[in-house]
């Protein structure tokens, strides 16, 4: 039995941002090779904090979702998820256990020498009469002058596709650092150009600032040769490699890699087990409350509702019937506003969800993630709870900043914050004698910080919180 984790940057600000590893877990559990697809996040929920807490197998395989190495996959993720590893991880991953469950990190999937045939896909999808003869491959990465090995990987691959002998020429460009895009045309003489975007996802790089940086008027671009007249070079745009379709198979193949990964798997984690069965314990004795829904157990399936809608008749609210429909549901209050934790007191009324009992538990994980396992640690006098102080002395990058923070700053942005949540401050020392599983629907359980509540303190403490958002969101 093995659990999948794909790790997402997310966004406190984005409902969309969460949306490529969404699709890409979706894909994966319809394939069906993993007993179990999670998906964890930076700055949404679960949070890397609490994820590895939410699976249900003693063997976990953890994925970042990125395109490069860098700050996050080397810095920020193995410190979040206390994989007690810092720095560049090694081709084998990183193996640890943790809390009783084998844990497995590995690279991004966009190292991974397989995003050389992605790249040809793209390639060709683009422009389906490339040939060695007169078509030019450019491929086109961020860049950034902080990290070095975000631009590596774009050069790696242009060196493979060089080696491939598929193109007559092969660049390597950047948005963000030399050689930039804007200046290709000194570079590349081909006739025809395939460009193809090393990103990770389709969005602002590469709707607007890609094409408006050089010039494009669409998926193919007639350009002048520069200090020619009447010569031309045209230009195919190819879709970003992070969404093509065989990413998944990339995600497999990075898994099955991973150190010391077996056939075997691994069993079901205990506590994980156990806190679930507590749930189904007691709805089998009624009617369940866990923050702002009911919960109720009818003729093998579970329906999930807003608890102020208790007793409104089914034909007046919307159902949906998947995981995933919750997934989508909850992700907005009613004034279409974006809920970056699902605990904030704002969940919308008029639906009602009706589940299998074997999707049920993933439908409540959307709904409320790590609540149930976090919940029944508490129940049992079991939760580790991690101060402000150590929260803000593990933060790093633009982050750091929180470690000036006065108490009273926190006081004052957890006030605010904290104050439309329905969790109980565990690090800022609120009791919380009962949780949910001793009827008190309210009774959930903050066992630190979480990353909204950090980036806001950081605002704080900057002067900028109430000002138009800047990258801590
Ligand atoms: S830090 Fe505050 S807002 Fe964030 S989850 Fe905890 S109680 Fe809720």
């Amino acid at each position: 039995m093995r659990s999948l984790v794909l790790i997402g940057h997310g966004s406190h600000l984005n409902p969309e941002s969460a949306a490529a590893v969404y699709a890409y877990a979706d894909l994966l559990r319809s394939h069906g090779l993993f007993d179990e697809v999670v998906e964890g996040y930076w700055k949404e929920e679960p949070s890397l904090r609490q994820v590895l807490r939410t699976v249900r197998y003693t063997d976990v395989t953890v994925i970042p979702m990125f395109i490069s190495e860098g700050y996050f996959t080397e810095t920020v993720i193995p410190r979040e998820l206390g994989l007690g590893h810092q720095g560049p991880v090694p081709p084998s991953g990183v193996a640890r256990v943790i809390g009783g469950r084998t844990v497995r990190y590995t690279l991004p999937y966009g190292v991974h020498p397989r995003m050389s045939e992605v790249i040809v896909a793209r390639a060709h999808e683009a422009y389906p009469d490339l040939n060695a003869e007169d078509t030019a491959l450019i491929v086109l990465g961020h860049g950034t002058t902080r990290n070095e090995n975000s631009n590596k990987i774009v050069y790696q691959n242009a060196e493979r596709m060089r080696q491939s002998g598929k193109f007559a020429e092969v660049h390597a460009f950047f948005l963000d650092e030399e050689p930039k895009i804007t200046g290709w045309q000194q570079h590349v003489k081909a006739k025809n150009i395939v460009l193809v975007p090393f990103f990770a996802s389709e969005g602002w790089h590469t709707l607007e600032t890609i094409p408006e940086d050089i010039g494009l008027t669409g998926e193919v671009t007639v350009f002048e040769r520069l200090g020619t007249e009447g010569q031309t070079q045209t230009m195919y745009y190819s879709k970003p490699v992070g969404t093509h379709p065989a990413i998944a198979e990339v995600i497999v193949q990075l898994a099955e890699e991973a150190h010391g990964a077996s056939d075997r798997g691994g069993d079901l984690e205990r506590g994980h087990q156990d806190a679930w069965n507590a749930v189904w314990q007691r709805l089998s004795a009624g009617p369940l409350r866990i923050g702002e829904v009911l919960l109720r157990s009818m003729s093998g399936m579970v329906e999930i509702r807003h608890a102020l809608d208790e007793g409104k008749a089914n034909e007046g609210l919307k159902t949906v019937v998947t995981p995933e429909g919750v997934r989508d549901q909850v992700r907005l209050d009613e004034g279409g506003e974006y809920r970056p934790v699902h605990t904030l007191r704002n969940l919308a009324r008029g639906w009602r969800a009706v589940l299998s009992e074997q999707d049920f538990p993933r439908a409540l994980h959307f709904l409320y993630p790590a609540v149930v396992e976090e919940s029944y640690a508490q129940h049992h006098h079991a939760l580790r709870c991690t101060p402000w102080a150590a929260t803000a002395r593990r933060q790093t990058g633009i982050y750091a900043k929180v470690q000036k923070a006065t108490p009273q700053q926190v006081e004052t942005v957890a006030s605010e914050i904290c104050g439309g949540c329905l969790k109980t401050r565990l690090w800022a020392d609120e009791p919380l004698h009962q949780t949910f599983f001793d009827g008190v629907p309210g009774g959930i359980p903050c066992a630190e910080a979480c990353t909204l509540l950090v980036a806001e303190v950081r605002e704080e403490v900057s002067g900028k919180r109430g000002q138009k958002s800047g990258p801590s969101h």
